[in-house]
Formats: C-alpha cells, sequence, structure tokens
C-alpha cells in the first residue's frame, strides 16, 4: 500500500459529525449580524507580508514567531492572515469605504498562526471578527460587548463567561507610561524573566501580559497606567463602563489587559472563560483608530474584536450546548425493480419542488429491499418510500413509517404529497 499523507500539525478537517456544531454557531453568528445591521465583507487569505508588519507591528508576537511567510514565485514575501482586521482595513482603504462614512462589517473565515498546537491553539483556526469605521464614541464600544452578551445568552453559555475590561488610553499617553514602567522594571531588571526583560525596551507593555507569578508580583508596585490618562480618556471609560452598567453588563477592570497586537487603543476587552483551561480567551477586541492612518488612509476611528471559532466550538460542546446531531433525510426513496431509477428520481425531484424544506435522499448502488431498507434507517430518516414496478405502472407509492409511527400503506403519489405537507 503506498504510504498515507497525513493533514499538515495543527490544521484540522472539520468531518461530518463536526459541522453540525459549526453550522449551528455560524447560524447564530449571521443572524446575529443580521440584527444589528452588519454587513458581510471577505478578504483574500494571504496579503502581502508588509500589511501584518505595519498593522500588528513588527515586535508582536504575532509578526516575530508566528506567522506563515514565504516568497512567491515572484520572490514577492507574501502571508497566510493570522488575523483579519489588518485585511479589512486595507479592503476598505483600497475600496474607498471607509473615509467619511459609518461601516459596521464582520467577517468569518480562516487564520493561520505557526503557534504550537494545543487544545484550543492550532495552526490553522478560524475568526469570526467585527470591525466598525467612523464611529468615535463609547457608545458603539458598548453596542460591540452587548452584541456578544447576546450570543452567549442565545448559545447558552452566558455563566461561563467573564469580560474583562481595561482602557489602553493614547498613544501620547501611554509613551509616557512606556518611560514610567521602564524606568521602575529596569530597577527590578534581575527579577524578570527572559522574556520580559526582550520586551522590556521593545514593547514593555507587554511585561504587564507575562504569565510567570515572580513578574506578575513584580508588577504589584509597579506604575499603574490609569495614572497618565488626561480628561478625554477618562470620560471615554468612564462612558463605556456607565452603558455596559445600564444594559446589565458585568465587566472586572482588569489594569493587565494589553492584548497581544500592537495597534489598540483606549477601550481594550476579552471574554474569557474557565471551561477550557489554559486557552481560555474566546473573543478579545478594542479601539484601533489610529490603524486606518497608519496604513495609509484618512484618520478613522475604529473598534472590533475577533471570537475564536475552535474555542466557542469546544465551549458549546463542554457544556453540552450542540444540538444532537440531526439525520440527514426525512424521507428515504427505495427503488425496487430494474426500471425503477427514473421514475424513482423524477418522483425525487417531485418532492423537492413540492416540499422545499423536505429532505429527501435517493438510494443509489441497486441492491435488495432490505439493503435498501437498512440504508434508509442509517440515513436516519422517519419515513421510507418504496418504488417498485408496481406502483410505478398504477402511479402509487408505498409509505413505510421506519419510527413506529404507523402501518405500512400504498397510496397515490399524490396523496402520499398531501399526507407530507401535513407532516405525517
Ligand atoms: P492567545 O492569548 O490565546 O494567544 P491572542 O491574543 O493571540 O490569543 P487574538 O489575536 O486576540 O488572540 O485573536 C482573537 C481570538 O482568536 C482569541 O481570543 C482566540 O479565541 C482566537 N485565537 C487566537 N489564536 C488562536 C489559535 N492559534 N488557535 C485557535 N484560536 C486562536
Ligand atoms: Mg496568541
Amino acid at each position: 500500500m503506498a504510504k498515507q499523507i497525513q493533514a499538515i500539525r495543527g490544521m484540522n478537517d472539520c468531518l461530518p459529525e463536526q459541522t453540525p456544531a459549526w453550522q449551528q454557531a455560524e447560524t447564530v453568528l449571521r443572524d446575529l449580524m443580521r440584527a444589528y445591521g452588519y454587513a458581510e465583507v471577505r478578504m483574500p487569505i494571504m496579503e502581502v507580508t508588509g500589511l501584518f508588519k505595519r498593522a500588528i507591528g513588527e515586535v508582536t508576537d504575532v509578526v516575530e514567531k508566528e506567522m506563515y511567510t514565504f516568497d512567491d514565485r515572484n520572490g514577492d514575501s507574501m502571508t497566510l492572515r493570522p488575523e483579519g482586521t489588518a485585511g479589512c482595513v486595507r479592503a476598505g482603504i483600497e475600496h474607498g469605504l471607509l473615509y467619511n462614512q459609518e461601516r459596521r462589517m464582520w467577517y468569518m473565515g480562516p487564520m493561520f498562526r505557526y503557534e504550537r498546537p494545543q487544545k484550543g491553539r492550532y495552526r490553522q483556526f478560524h475568526q469570526f471578527g467585527v470591525e466598525v469605521f467612523g464611529l468615535q464614541g463609547p457608545d458603539i464600544d458598548a453596542e460591540l460587548i452587548m452584541l456578544t452578551a447576546r450570543l452567549w445568552k442565545q448559545l447558552g453559555v452566558s455563566e461561563h463567561l467573564v469580560l474583562q475590561l481595561n482602557s489602553l488610553g493614547q498613544p501620547e499617553e501611554r509613551a509616557e507610561y512606556r518611560q514610567a514602567l521602564v524606568a521602575y522594571l529596569e530597577q527590578h531588571k534581575d527579577q524578570l524573566d527572559e522574556d520580559s526583560q526582550r520586551r522590556l525596551y521593545t514593547n514593555p507593555l507587554r511585561v504587564l501580559d507575562s504569565k510567570n507569578p515572580q513578574v506578575q508580583a513584580l508588577l504589584q508596585d509597579a506604575p499603574v497606567l490609569g495614572d497618565y490618562f488626561g480628561e478625554q480618556t477618562r470620560a471615554h471609560f468612564e462612558g463605556l463602563k456607565a452603558l455596559l452598567t445600564s444594559a446589565g453588563i458585568d465587566f472586572e477592570i482588569n489594569p493587565r489587559l494589553v492584548r497581544g497586537l500592537d495597534y489598540y487603543n483606549l477601550t481594550v476587552f476579552e471574554w474569557v472563560t474557565e471551561s477550557l483551561g489554559a486557552q481560555g480567551t474566546v473573543c478579545g477586541g478594542g479601539r484601533y483608530d489610529g490603524l486606518v492612518e497608519q496604513l495609509g488612509g484618512q484618520a478613522t476611528p475604529a473598534v472590533g474584536f475577533a471570537m475564536g471559532m475552535e474555542r466557542l466550538v469546544l465551549l458549546l460542546d463542554t457544556l453540552n450546548q450542540i444540538e444532537t446531531q440531526p439525520a440527514l433525510a426525512d424521507v428515504y426513496l427505495a427503488m425496487m425493480g430494474d426500471n425503477s431509477q427514473v421514475a424513482g428520481f423524477a418522483l425525487a425531484e417531485q418532492l423537492r419542488d413540492q416540499l422545499p424544506g423536505l429532505r429527501v435522499m435517493s438510494h443509489c448502488g441497486g441492491g435488495n429491499f432490505k439493503k435498501q431498507l437498512k440504508r434508509a434507517d442509517k440515513s436516519g430518516a422517519g419515513i421510507a418510500l418504496i418504488l417498485g414496478e408496481d406502483e410505478i405502472a398504477r402511479g402509487e407509492v408505498t409509505v413505510k413509517y421506519l419510527r413506529g409511527q404507523g402501518e405500512q400503506q400504498t397510496l397515490a403519489v399524490n396523496d402520499m404529497i398531501e399526507q407530507l405537507k401535513k407532516g405525517i
């Protein structure tokens, strides 16, 4: 036997048994977006590498070590998208969607990061993302959080998710804070681990993000970003908190929440669960008012978030919130005799025409009565329709109930259709 070829590590197949759970989540998300007036946008999966370097920042984990980057046949550097915001902003600028306009958009699709695969962390994963342009107040930040809260409720997982909130201030405020933070950390440099020492000069705010308990202990007495905020930044944050409180949405202020990408300012948030182990952040986002200009557009306020679909589906699965797998068919059409196939297919099409919601599976591959009924049972259908040469000659069909709903009967085709319409 030839050697089997396997999927790339960290890149998963979504098998037929798993797709119903994904479709359930995707359907709820699409309906949610409709309910809030958001439009779908679809971007390419690959962009020029420079886009991500400029958008995400050269000294972030994503750009430093997680990107799938390679030269194409022309020698140009390409990257499989590690997230959707950069491409969405690029598309918005390129097609003139952003300047002087309000846009509420969403997307869903695969993202790629070269990380160590583990539960909730993969090399190809999927994000549902929302990006809003042209609105600068805390009201739209609140709307994004409210719509995620509604999503948790609809999916039955509200009790297992906590909202963490922080403000990163404006770039000038952060620059001032950065100096103070670096000065403090320099005094305690020997207590920093290797990672934090490296970040100290490249991206000191990411030290706040460190998972090392010793570093976290040191941060207890570090300067606090909030002390460097001006009046407008405070007002934005207070405005958001007030709106969330009025909407009945609980939150925790987490001053250590800085998020992994460079482009955020003011509001940042994450929805975190304890039900998934270490990979507990299901959804994260924030404001990125500087990014459009940084990527060559006119300055445009913007806010968004991204949700990890694998983590969402894992959470639904863990909390038993996935609807049991539905049968593949309502009706299974068995055909007996050499000449029944043509009439059988015609009948199946007729059923699909007249009963658009009905799922009809036609038997293929021949075989005797027993074999065909076995297939009918396996399909999960409630009813087998049996079409033999006698039935065809009389314009009839035999109806066999597979789940004990009644006695087998032979009916005129039209009567059978009427019965199906009534929902037998
Ligand atoms: P983490 O801290 O878990 O690495 P992140 O801050 O890198 O997350 P973001 O860039 O904010 O993640 O992406 C938004 C969401 O996408 C995350 O909250 C998570 O649900 C999901 N996500 C990110 N990376 C992965 C991955 N490698 N596999 C699966 N889901 C992921
Ligand atoms: Mg990450």
